[in-house]
């Protein structure tokens, strides 16, 4: 596509949002990319992610808003129930994320990540079932081990491997470093729909704890999320995943709503993911020849409900700049110019919203139900007046056009 793209050679780690993003892009403007993903395959399903704001434009420039927009879940109200179950109100999901309703998509994050690895799989060598084993970054390339034993020589190396990046671990060190923790940990599965839930996200509280069942379109299993705060939480010591459940179940004994359910669900769940609610914050997401993007480099964490589109814009604006700088180190202090101020506020999000979906005080629990009885359009705060909300947040970036870069 252009000059500088000649002979780039990129190996990109992890296969899920940023990485076949940022592989769309960097193989659109004629790189040579290869994508190293630790699971044997693309990993499907799952939870609803959010494509809003000027993550939308980044998939409408992909092509993919047809295909995106069919696997819309379309998610038409929250509810919420007070500690005995009673119902307290249901509003539009908009009202709390600040979305724009009609605009905004939530597909299922394997759905997301299929999208975007579609138009790739014929063009991009993806070697599932890998991991980078060593990475020797030198003056003029990269050198890499796999845990394959393969040895191979890229130009750049770009770790798009999660919240717990192993990239980021070989490279700038412990995450202890760069993790905020929010204070909370949390247990996602699946269950029975016995409820018949469809379109739907019901939600109960009691301070500093929610259970929540989150359906998508009608099927016969539901997501269930038990979210507890905890402070000074030590991952180390709940690795084994009999730990996590136990750490779970005692911290939710109520017998009201379906409390019981959610618990025994989850400690039968085969596909229990527990994890903690954090954010990662770097001083800077590259050295030398190796960078980092999406949650690698900068989660945000589900509480601001960007992770996915923080992950598509940033991956749009680090391919772009490789296309448009024939330096990478240029590039990639480009790319961070561009991206940081919207990830920053973005990752402010999480921590920012009143009427949150975790309460941690009675009295803040009492005025977020206050909120609700009262009126669903209160909890959209005063209509962002000054353009400071959420919607805002979404949107402030400035997304050049690199198709004429070079
Ligand atoms: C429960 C939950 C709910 C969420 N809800 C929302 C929401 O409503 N809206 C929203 O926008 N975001 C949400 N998010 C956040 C969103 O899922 C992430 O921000 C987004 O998936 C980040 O994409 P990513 O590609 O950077 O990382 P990830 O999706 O974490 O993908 C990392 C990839 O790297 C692979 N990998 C890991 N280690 C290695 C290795 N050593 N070698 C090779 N590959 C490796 C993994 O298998 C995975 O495929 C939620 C997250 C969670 C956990």
């Amino acid at each position: 596509m252009n000059n500088h793209s000649a002979n780039r050679k990129v190996l990109i780690s992890g296969a899920s949002i940023a990485g076949p993003a940022l592989a769309y892009w960097l193989d659109r403007y004629g790189f040579d990319v290869t994508v190293v993903e630790r699971a044997s395959t693309l990993r499907g399903g799952g939870y609803a992610v959010d494509i809003r704001g000027a993550a939308r434009e980044v998939v409408d420039r992909m092509g993919l808003l047809p295909r995106l927009r069919e696997a819309h879940v379309d998610t038409r109200r929250l509810s919420f129930v007070d500690a005995d179950g009673a119902p307290i109100s249901s509003v539009a999901p908009e009202t709390l994320t600040g979305g724009a309703a009609g605009l905004d998509l939530e597909v299922r994050r394997g759905d997301l990540a299929s999208a975007l690895y579609a138009p790739l799989r014929h063009r991009v060598e993806f070697l599932f079932g890998d991991s980078i084993a060593t990475l020797d970054d030198r003056p003029d390339r990269v050198d890499v081990t796999f845990d394959s034993g393969a040895h191979r020589t890229f130009d750049l190396v770009i770790g798009t491997d999660g919240l717990h990046s192993h990239t980021r671990g070989l490279v700038f060190g412990p995450e202890d470093a760069f993790h905020r923790y929010l204070g909370h940990v949390f247990a996602g599965f699946t269950l029975a729909n016995d409820l018949g839930l469809a379109h739907e996200a019901v939600t109960w509280n009691s301070p500093g704890r929610a259970a929540v069942l989150y359906a998508h379109e009608p099927a016969d299993r539901v997501h269930g999320f038990l979210i507890l705060k905890r402070e000074d939480f030590a991952f180390d010591a709940f690795r084994d995943p009999q730990a996590q459940r136990e750490l779970v179940a005692a911290a939710f004994p109520e017998r009201s709503w379906h409390v019981p359910r959610l618990v025994d669900a989850m400690r039968e769940a085969d596909d229990l993911f527990f994890d903690v609610v954090s954010q990662i914050h770097m001083p800077t997401w590259s050295r030398g020849r190796v960078a980092l993007a999406g949650d690698a480099a900068h989660a945000t964490s589900f509480l601001s409900g960007q992770g996915s589109s923080v992950s598509l814009v940033g991956a749009y604006l680090l391919a772009g700049e490789l296309a448009s700088h024939t330096d990478h180190a240029a590039a990639f202090a480009a790319y961070e110019r561009r991206a940081r101020p919207f990830v920053e506020r973005n990752q402010a999000l999480a921590t920012s919203g009143g009427t949150g979906l975790i309460p941690g005080t009675q009295d803040l629990l009492d005025a977020r139900n206050a909120a609700l009885r009262a009126t669903p359009a209160d909890l959209a705060g005063p209509a962002d007046p000054a353009g400071t909300g959420k919607r805002a947040a979404h949107n402030d970036v400035v997304l050049p056009d690199y198709d004429h870069a070079g």
